[in-house]
């Protein structure tokens, strides 16, 4: 069951190019735990700010892959020592190497799963909560994910990226999921008490 917090496909937040980030410090921690708190509550492996009503260049992402330790800064680590991680104004390198054609899910579509093409190996430059530069080396699940919540920021979802088999197999979810978070966002905002 997805939270009441993350906005499904159909809401224009999730068209949205995200914003920089410019304010670092305690209220960008507080938005990170918040983003990671609903992303556990969702069972999800990573959450995109625009997904959290923010249209902002951030996302978090909480990925143990023991098959593939990852590079942060220079240095090989395991994934799970420096999870979950919040990273903000990202970008994205793909790194060369082979890609790999996985099912894909997302936590604005819930039921929805289709076959997405990614890059096994991507190298991801961003600042911390304090704003701190890092770069981070990834392979396999999490060059998949950080992929997946990079395009997010750009306002790019995984429908877009889906094999064109998989488009066509989840038409009809898609567009039922599309007209119900409209037609919610419109009773919503009637809703809303005028003062
Ligand atoms: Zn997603």
């Amino acid at each position: 069951m997805a939270s009441d917090s993350i906005r499904l496909y159909g809401d224009p937040i999730l068209r949205t190019r995200g914003e920089d980030i410019n304010a670092f410090g305690p209220s960008l921690v507080a938005t990170g735990d918040a983003m990671i708190k609903a992303m556990h509550e969702a069972n999800g492996i990573g959450l995109a700010a625009p997904q959290f009503g923010l249209a902002l260049q951030l996302f978090v992402v909480d990925v143990d892959d023991p098959a593939h330790p990852i590079n942060l800064d220079g240095k090989n680590v395991p994934a799970k020592v420096v999870m979950p991680l919040v990273l903000a104004n990202p970008q994205l390198t793909i790194l060369e190497g082979p890609s790999k054609i996985c099912s894909e899910g997302c936590l604005s579509f819930p039921g929805i799963t289709g076959e997405v093409e990614r890059i096994e190996k991507v190298r991801v430059s961003y600042l911390d909560t304090q704003g701190k530069p890092h770069t981070l080396e990834a392979e396999g699940l999490l060059a998949r994910c950080l992929q997946h919540e990079y395009d997010h920021c750009q306002g790019v979802l995984f429908i877009d990226r889906m094999t064109r088999a998989h488009q066509i197999l989840v038409t009809a979810k898609v567009k039922k999921l599309q007209r119900q978070t409209v037609a919610n966002l419109k009773t919503s905002k009637k809703k809303t008490p005028k003062a």
